[in-house]
């Protein structure tokens, strides 16, 4: 080790800059990390040596400020920026930027970079250089009239594709010709807005498509090796959602057609660094080393690159410094080891249920497993409990990451450790992935891009609430539950005593509905719980870092969490949040202010559906809040009379008040 850094700065945030640090961490080189508004307590800050501070909370005034990243690297003497994913990763201009000012980009060199930032210039380069391509047109000619007949000549169904695309932007398909006028001019209108160029190409939209890539690395000594396949086909909206290596039932011919393919490709452009060769297979005859073709390389690390590590047991980042260091390849070709099936999933603050929408909030629980059921589990993060996933950026929680001998053990394993994802505070993708992870023709390896579209109605299914966790909760909001401090039950509980009172009313409030309980105690750790028509007794322990609940139809283990509305049960693959609901305090409230609605995140107010003086009926929309680039109804709790409403036009923070209910009368509160 000659010229290695003695301290680099990442120019990212969140799991991406946490997982540059603990490599170099582990090399011993120092860590600059930098960081928005919002971040100013972040992980990635808390882990690096030091940290500067870029601007405001919105990517434009932080982390795509490539003038502040240059001066914190030079200020805090920091001799290389590593751009992770994303931001400045693969932006030539800031590569430039970076040299000139006398530092390493750890990375390719913009030459590299722009070589394949337009897709149709690095078709154009690829089939120079001998690499098959999807056949299609990638010439310069845009007017419609070329493009329509270039589409006719191709075949339908076509894809039209922004060539500046990215993230599965400005991309369209195309089944008949009728529509290929429309579906240009909105793939264009989207590509203007998202890239700032509106040109295209048109491709043969390749039926049953695989998407399987190539891991490359080349150094500056003019070598360059592949590290396998990874296959990302299970994607939504052209965004990967799992990920696997190596690609389930890949021939020895497929593998070293397509990796001979992707070292020519790296070596026609002197590539240096990490790169990505992403080709689209033709599945629908098995996987043939003449169906597979170039879509795009990424010059940067991608997102999936730890499955990778998983298989080969190398460590793609610190490879990364060395390269960027000057040193060679660590390993040649023949040295680079395949052991086992890796799978990766994207966990995510979003909704399934409607319709993937991102979701913020402040995760008051989270979990990961440490160990799962005939594999190992790595987990990459970037957020801790009770770190909040912001309006900002990407809502991604955590990479879960499984290694196993072969691929069902790995599936198995991944099932094992998102069920054992405990998160109360948001929601999340988790259940939707553990459906995706049993997928009957996902576990047969019978992948392609729409297997998740054609599955969705099963693979977006509520999970049942389990018998037990509504009588936690109400046992929780009694305060007879007690934090223990030891797995002895004689701790864990009170309540049976001669002086305690006996009985506890418990309103708590689900959804659709507010039921009242009295719970009643009837030893050290037996109780019962009235509902209006029922009534079951139920024996509760502490037990192995959670509650063991017991009774007529209940057998349950779960753990409680407190979250600002209530409670959170969490149970195996489920949680349940219950909103605790005090009689006196809603009184008050309601006999003061009057009820209000304030706004669930910052954003801005796109629309207002009411005026002050209105009746509204409950689950009427009220207002359209704009925030993530994503719009979201305000609908009325309940039915009532308008008081006061926020102005469309207007930016809120979050919890502002946006709408006001005139005072309930006493006597429809005591309804309630
Ligand atoms: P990969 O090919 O590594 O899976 P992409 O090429 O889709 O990922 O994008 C890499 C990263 O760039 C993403 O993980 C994200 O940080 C950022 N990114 C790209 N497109 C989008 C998008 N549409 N919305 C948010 N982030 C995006
Ligand atoms: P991006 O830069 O947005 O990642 P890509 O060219 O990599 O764009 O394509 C993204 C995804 O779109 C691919 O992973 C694949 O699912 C799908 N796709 C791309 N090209 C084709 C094609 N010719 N036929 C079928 N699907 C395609
Ligand atoms: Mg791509």
């Amino acid at each position: 080790m000659t010229n290695m850094f003695s301290r680099i700065l990442i120019a990212n945030r969140g799991e991406i800059a946490c997982r540059v640090i603990r490599t170099a961490q582990k090399m011993g080189i120092g860590t600059v990390a930098v960081y928005s508004d919002a971040d100013a307590n972040a992980l990635h800050v808390a882990m690096a040596d030091e940290a500067v501070h870029i601007g405001g909370s919105s990517v434009s005034e932080s982390y795509l400020r490539a003038d502040r990243i240059i001066q914190a690297a030079i200020d805090t003497g920091a001799e290389a920026i590593h751009p992770g994913y994303g931001f400045l990763s693969e932006n030539p201009g800031f590569v430039d930027a970076v040299v000139k000012a006398g530092l390493v980009f750890i990375g390719p060199s913009a030459d590299s970079i722009r070589a394949m930032g337009l897709k149709d210039a690095a078709k154009r380069l690829m089939e120079k250089a001998g690499v098959p391509v999807v056949p299609g047109y990638h010439g310069e000619a845009q007017e419609l009239v070329v493009l329509a007949s270039k589409a006719r000549e191709i075949g339908y169904p076509v894809l039209i594709k922004a060539r500046a695309g990215g993230g599965g932007k400005g991309m369209r398909k195309v089944d008949s010709p009728d529509d290929f006028a429309e579906a240009l001019g909105s793939a264009r209108r989207e590509a203007k807005s998202a890239f700032g160029d509106d040109r295209v190409l048109v491709e043969k939209y390749v039926s049953k498509p695989r998407h399987i890539e190539v891991q490359v690395f080349g150094d500056n000594h003019g070598n360059a090796v592949h590290l396998y396949e990874r296959d990302c086909s299970l994607q939504r909206r052209h965004q990967k959602v799992i990920e696997e290596a190596p690609a389930p039932d890949i021939t020895p011919e497929m593998r070293a057609a397509m990796t001979d393919a992707a070292v020519k490709a790296a070596k026609a452009i002197n590539y240096s660094g990490a790169g990505t060769i992403e080709f689209i297979v033709d599945a629908s005859q098995g996987l043939r080393p003449d169906g597979f073709w170039f879509m795009e390389m990424n010059t940067r690390l991608q997102v999936e690159h730890p499955v990778t590590e998983m298989i080969t047991g190398l460590d793609l980042v610190e490879w990364q410094l060395r390269v960027a260091a000057g040193e060679p390849l660590p390993l040649t070709q023949a040295q680079i080891p395949l052991n086992g099936h890796a799978v990766e999933a994207r966990l995510y603050a979003e909704d399934p249920a409607k319709g993937f929408l991102p979701a913020i909030g402040t995760l008051h629980h989270l979990t990961f497993p440490a160990t799962v059921n005939g594999g190992t589990v790595r987990i990459e993060t970037g957020v801790r409990p009770g770190d909040t996933i912001s309006p900002y950026y990407d809502p991604m929680i955590a990479k879960i990451v499984v290694h196993a001998t072969d691929r069902a053990s790995a599936l198995h394993a991944m099932e094992d450790a998102l069920l054992h994802t405990e998160i109360a505070g948001t929601v999340t993708n988790a259940a939707f992935l553990a459906a995706l992870v049993r997928h009957q023709g996902f576990a047969a390896g019978d992948v392609d891009t729409g297997l998740i579209d054609r599955h969705l109605h099963s693979l977006v299914v509520p999970v049942a609430m389990p018998a037990g966790a509504k009588e936690l909760a109400v046992l929780y909001a009694s305060g007879l539950l007690i934090k223990a401090v030891s797995d002895d039950p004689w701790t864990a509980l009170r309540g049976y005593s001669h002086h305690a009172p006996s009985h506890y009313p418990v309103t708590l409030g689900e959804p659709g509905q507010t039921t009242r309980y009295g719970v009643a105690v009837l030893g050290d750790d037996r109780f019962e719980i009235a509902a209006p028509d029922t009534a079951v007794d139920l024996r509760v322990r502490h037990d192995g870092g959670g509650w063991h609940i017991t009774g007529k139809g209940i057998n349950l283990k779960a753990k409680t969490a407190a979250i600002p509305q209530g409670v959170a049960i969490i149970a195996t693959g489920v949680v349940a949040t219950f909103a605790l609901i005090d009689p006196l305090q809603r009184a008050e409230e309601a006999g003061g202010a009057g009820d209000r609605l304030t706004a669930p995140m910052p954003g801005l107010v796109k629309s207002v559906r009411v005026s002050a003086g209105d009746m509204v009926k409950k689950g009427q929309v009220l207002l359209v809040l704009e925030a993530m680039k994503m719009e979201h109804s305000i609908t009325a709790p309940h039915d009532g009379k308008i008081a006061e409403i926020v102005k469309e036009g207007a930016q809120v923070k979050e919890k502002t008040a946006l709408v006001r209910f005139e005072e309930l009368e006493s006597a429809e509160l005591t309804k309630k």
